[in-house]
């Protein structure tokens, strides 16, 4: 008997045989049964901190990366835009401190520092939010303001922004209520004028009314499923108190009220010193809130955007860079299109830059890039997969005669 009881299989945890317990699972040593699995999977929970009693996935300041850490990221995306990927690192990580301090209950109370970014359309800031999406430790989402309407009108109400939030925090509250948020073409729901308008502005101030209450922080209904489709649908009250917006816009037409501002300026003092430093190519870098007011933004909006910076136009060689050095740039992404058929794809240096120059003509900037490239590899795209050839070298003689062939009207409207 002894012998039979010694030859049992034996939980090497709790010592209980197999007929104790309904399952004991092998392991290369030894033995574990289904008790001692369970208490194991709670330790660990435990000790790993997964997730906090709301739910939450802990923050530690020592996992986080540092700014410097989380520029460097952007650059292996973004070409160029340092000022504006500072700003994003430092308020992303001020953004996680101030997360942190909320938990510990500090006297000092961080009060978050919303960003607005000014930039001509195509010069990365939808880039920008997409990069530092992929190495945050909260929910972040990506919305139009263009698609916003005050409350009752056609379009989207304005707490609908914060649904896309929740579904992006799987619904779990807590969670997106420290998440970020960025606001896409802002500039979109200013007013048309410096003036507060008499008549109603349907897509302008009230809007802006709206957002707001968002960025001050307070508690707001939100839509689930978001906008009106379903009327019936139970609001989710969400506080805004502590979720980070960072706001971009085009803000076309902007340089002129600085311009105006500068020369005003320079008029009433200091005249001397700033006339001769300014740079009339890019006032872009000159902004100021009060170009944002005198295009059209609220002052209470404004205000609520403390962090103001800007990205420069792109020139020929931030275009030239943009085109290959980037992580996932679009030649790379060509070049990975063909090794996939087994093609070694090359490009002589002299394509580069006549596609620079081509984005340059048709002021396409860096958008334009990629519908050029397209238009030049369309012919191969098509011929090389069942071709016998191993390697395909696109000439300076081949591009153009490619992109002259394709209908550049197309290409001009796109
Ligand atoms: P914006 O939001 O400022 O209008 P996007 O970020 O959408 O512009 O940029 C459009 C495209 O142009 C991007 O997908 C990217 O391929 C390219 N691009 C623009 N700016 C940069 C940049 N600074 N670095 C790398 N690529 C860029």
């Amino acid at each position: 008997m002894a012998d039979s009881k010694r030859n049992k299989n034996r939980c090497s945890f709790c010592g209980r045989s197999e007929d104790e317990v309904g399952l004991l699972i092998t392991g290369i040593n030894g033995y574990i049964c289904n008790f001692c699995a369970m208490q194991a999977y709670e330790i660990t929970q435990e000790a790993l901190g997964e997730k906090n009693k709301n739910g939450l996935k802990p923050l530690n300041l020592h996992d986080l990366p540092k700014p410097a850490e989380i520029k460097a990221f952007l650059d292996q995306y973004v070409i160029g835009q340092d000022d504006a990927k500072r700003f994003l690192a430092v308020s992303v990580y001020n953004h996680y401190k101030r997360l942190l301090q909320k938990d510990a209950n500090d006297d000092v109370e961080i009060e978050k520092s919303n960003i607005i970014m000014v930039g001509s359309t195509g010069t990365g800031k939808t880039l920008l939010a997409r990069t530092i999406a992929k190495l945050l430790h909260v929910p972040f989402t990506i919305v139009d303001a263009t698609v916003l309407t005050e409350a009752g009108y056609v379009g989207e109400d304005i707490e609908s922004i914060l649904t896309r939030l929740l579904q992006v925090a799987d619904y779990n509250v807590p969670e997106a209520e420290r998440g970020i948020v960025f606001i896409d073409e802002i500039d979109k729901i200013a007013r048309k004028g410096d003036n507060p308008s008499i008549t109603r502005d349907v897509s302008g101030e009230g809007v802006q009314q709206g957002l707001l209450k968002l960025l001050e922080g307070s508690v707001v209904n939100v839509p689930p499923q978001g906008g009106r489709k379903h009327p019936e649908q139970k609001m989710i009250p969400v506080n805004t108190k502590n979720i980070l917006f960072i706001c971009g816009g085009a803000f076309d037409g902007i340089e002129k009220k600085i311009a105006q501002r500068l020369n005003t300026h320079v008029v009433g003092y200091n005249a001397v010193r700033n006339t001769a430093s300014i740079d009339k190519e890019n006032l872009m870098q000159y902004i100021a809130p009060q170009d944002l007011k005198a295009f059209g933004l609220i002052p209470e909006i404004i205000g609520r955007l403390p962090v103001l910076t800007y990205l420069n136009p792109l020139d020929r060689a931030a275009l030239r860079a943009i085109l290959t050095e980037p992580k996932n740039s679009i030649i790379k992404q060509y070049i990975k299109l063909f090794e996939m058929d087994g093609v070694k794809l090359m490009f002589e240096d002299a394509v580069y830059e006549y596609i620079v120059d081509k984005a340059v003509e048709y002021k396409l900037g860096a958008r334009g890039l990629r519908s050029i490239v397209e238009t030049i590899m369309m012919d191969a795209m098509f011929e090389v997969p069942s071709a016998p050839q191993k390697k395909f070298l696109v000439t300076l003689d081949y591009a153009k005669q490619q992109l002259e062939k394709a209908n550049m009207a197309r290409l001009q409207n796109a």
